[in-house]
């Protein structure tokens, strides 16, 4: 989904076309676009006419120069967005696993231990369409915990759930 933003650009980047759903185009999660060139990282093959939720998708990593580029989703395997919502009591930092095992790294490991610890976010990791697993911060009680996981998985529904 290339986009361009205060001088920072998806580059090679085509990590959201594989791990995000776009609609009618791209209803699966976790799953290459039909639109994707055939070679990695060549692009999209109907760009300039691709859907507007590609147009006006951008990940944390194209919108906040803060992260270094060694974090550019199809370096880094994992791709970043925030999701707010007015019934839950921290944003939700949406970790999506783009290059299998790279959220079980120790890189990765770290990552989310960090941002669970920032008191920040509820961090939801997406390992595949049917593998989540959740780290709330310690200032979210367990009944919260509870019904949070509760109302977030109803955007996920079937897949499996871990909360830490
Ligand atoms: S239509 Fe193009 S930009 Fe959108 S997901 Fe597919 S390849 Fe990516
Ligand atoms: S994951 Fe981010 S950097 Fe990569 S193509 Fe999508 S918006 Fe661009």
């Amino acid at each position: 989904m290339p986009e361009v933003r205060e001088g920072r650009t998806c580059g090679e980047c085509t990590a959201c076309c594989y791990t995000h759903s776009v609609g009618p185009t791209k209803p699966d999660l976790f799953a290459p676009c039909s639109h994707c060139k055939p070679s990695p990282g060549a692009g999209c093959a109907i760009y300039g006419s691709h859907p507007i939720g590609c147009q006006k998708y951008r990940c944390m990593w194209l919108s906040m120069p803060g992260f270094p580029e060694e974090m550019r989703p199809d370096r880094f395997g994992v791709v970043m967005d925030v999701h707010a919502d007015a019934e839950l009591p921290l944003p939700l930092l949406i970790l999506w696993q783009f290059i299998p095992g790279r959220l079980q790294s120790e890189n990765g490991r770290s990552f989310v231990s960090k941002m669970t610890a920032s008191e920040n976010y509820i961090v939801m990791c997406l390992y595949g369409p049917s593998d989540i697993e959740f780290f709330f911060p310690s200032a979210v009680s367990e009944a919260e915990r509870e019904s949070n996981v509760t109302r977030i998985c109803a955007l996920f529904t079937g897949n499996t759930v871990k909360v830490a």
